[in-house]
């Protein structure tokens, strides 16, 4: 098998960079993402095969069939991080509340979100490929956060050698939980900075730092050089295909039918990992969208009209899905209608803030994609009906029921699998408004609903409470450079 080739979604030349090149170096030609140019397509008799394999042997499987380069061993020691997770065995399992919806949790790992999923063994794939690549660089990885990302990022990465990280959130933009998880981080090589300004502003900023020649300038002299662990990094997106994968399986070999398969959405690097399961022939028929108040991606889905020119973000309860341009949508407009016409679409985004499809085009997504959107109140009374039926859902799970109720009136009894991409325990304030237990802080909001429905608060959550908060500098977002210089 030759080695996976990984091109800019842009164009570009195709310079034959390495799965290890594209999880180090991660930003592309003309601002594009680095994708895998060839994906391999698995007929019916691989795919009954794969579904008698575990986790980890199907992980196996499908890295050597996308000939990614990673070594057995290396992927090996990757996997292993999963054996922290809540179920050793199965890192993403799933259960029943109905008869053809299973819910797959996502967030068993350790900061209780399902970017632990991808992140726990990126951060050692990463340390890997340094070890392989003899060169004495050390690795400087930036993060910017609105509550998720930087917790796992961090957990991932404490104490790797030759790796720093340094990650930076909006002050009061995230819960108490988040925040924790961040600033009671205790590793030499990781720093947090809080920055006055929201989300938009934070990322804004450590783009333009990334760009920054001074800034690169003094990190070359320190021999130092510049990564980035956001979802574009195709690292993450391989460990992503690999649930889906998993739970089509899971379905699969029991009644044969193919599953719909539900992702609450912000940047689409969850539902990429479903379309290229699917592309590569699991048995999955249809991934669903699901956004909230901020509804461009079920628009465009359902219109083949991407335009945000005229909108603006607005905060609600899911605040991981909100979002205006979600960056891995470019990777499905690569794989389906090549790079030049992907660089069109972008290009129109850059400078009208809208682009189109054709009716060709829209009907090719559409065999891939539907999408549906809520809005706050429909999550807060979901959350509170599936609270009465003892189950505790998140408030981002909670806008994935909506694409349910239109999957069992379109197409009744087929199987779907609704992605919980967070424990209820990273967004405990919002879960005790939906369930009538009052303005709760993130602290009393756990204990009531913890003591309410009898449910237990994982040791990783509840213990936060009683550590120092040892990174609490916040400043103004102009200092960060000098700022991360001083610390490095
Ligand atoms: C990150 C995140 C999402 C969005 O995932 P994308 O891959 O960015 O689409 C949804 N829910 C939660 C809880 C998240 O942390």
């Amino acid at each position: 098998m030759h080695t996976q080739h990984f091109i800019g979604t842009r164009g570009g030349q195709d310079t034959a960079l390495t799965f290890k090149d594209a999880v180090l170096n991660p930003n592309a030609a003309f601002g594009g993402l680095y994708t895998a140019k060839k994906l391999p397509k698995f007929d019916e008799d691989s795919i009954k095969e794969f579904s008698e394999l575990n986790y980890e042997e199907l992980a196996q499987e499908i890295f050597r069939h996308l000939s990614l380069g990673v070594r057995k061993e290396a992927l090996e020691e990757a996997l292993k991080l999963y054996h922290h997770f809540d179920d050793p065995t199965t890192p993403a399992p799933l259960y029943s509340v109905h008869p053809y919806l299973h819910i797959q949790k996502l967030y068993c790992g350790p900061t209780r979100a399902f970017k632990d999923m991808a992140l726990q063994p990126f951060g050692s794939l990463f340390s890997s490929f340094l070890k392989e690549s003899k060169k004495e660089t050390d690795y400087l990885i930036l993060v910017a956060t609105s509550g998720d990302t930087g917790p796992a990022t961090l957990q991932s990465f404490a104490n790797k050698p030759h790796i720093k990280v340094v990650c930076i959130y909006p002050e009061g933009g995230t819960s108490d939980v988040q925040r924790l998880q961040m600033t009671t981080m205790n590793a030499d090589n990781i720093e947090v900075f809080g920055i006055k300004g929201d989300f938009d502003e934070a990322q804004t900023l450590l783009k333009s730092l990334l760009k920054d020649p001074k800034f690169n300038a003094i990190l070359k002299s320190k021999n130092i050089a510049l990564s980035a662990a956001n979802s574009v990094n195709f690292g993450r997106i391989a460990f992503q295909i690999l649930y889906h994968a998993y739970s089509s399986l899971q379905i699969f070999k029991i009644n044969h039918q193919k599953i719909h398969i539900i992702v609450p959405s912000g940047n689409f690097g969850n539902a990429l990992g479903a379309f290229y399961a699917k592309f590569m022939g699991f048995p999955i028929e249809r991934i669903w969208i699901a956004s909230n108040a901020n509804d461009v991606l079920a628009e465009f889905i359902n219109t083949g009209i991407y335009d945000i020119a005229e909108k603006s973000l607005q905060k609600t309860y899911s605040p991981a899905m909100d979002i205006l341009k979600s960056s891995n949508i470019e990777r499905v407009l690569f794989t389906l209608f090549e790079a030049q016409r992907t660089r069109e679409f972008m290009e129109s985004l850059e400078q009208i803030g809208k682009y189109s499809l054709t009716k060709e085009e829209l009907a090719w997504i559409q065999i891939y994609f539907s999408a549906t959107s809520c809005d706050d109140n429909y999550c807060l009374q979901t959350i509170k009906t599936y609270a009465k039926k003892g189950y505790i859902i998140d408030p981002h799970t909670a806008c994935g029921f909506k694409a349910f109720e239109e999957i069992k009136a379109k197409f009744p009894n087929t199987p779907c699998v609704l992605c919980s991409t967070a424990e209820w325990t990273k967004f405990a304030p919002t879960l005790a408004k939906a369930l009538d237990l009052g303005d709760l802080s993130d602290k009393e909001a756990l204990e009531k609903i913890s003591q309410t429905y009898n449910i237990t608060i994982p040791k990783e959550i509840f213990t936060l409470f009683n550590q120092p908060e040892i990174h609490n500098q916040v400043f103004d977002a102009q200092t960060l450079s000098q700022k991360i210089l001083e610390w490095l």
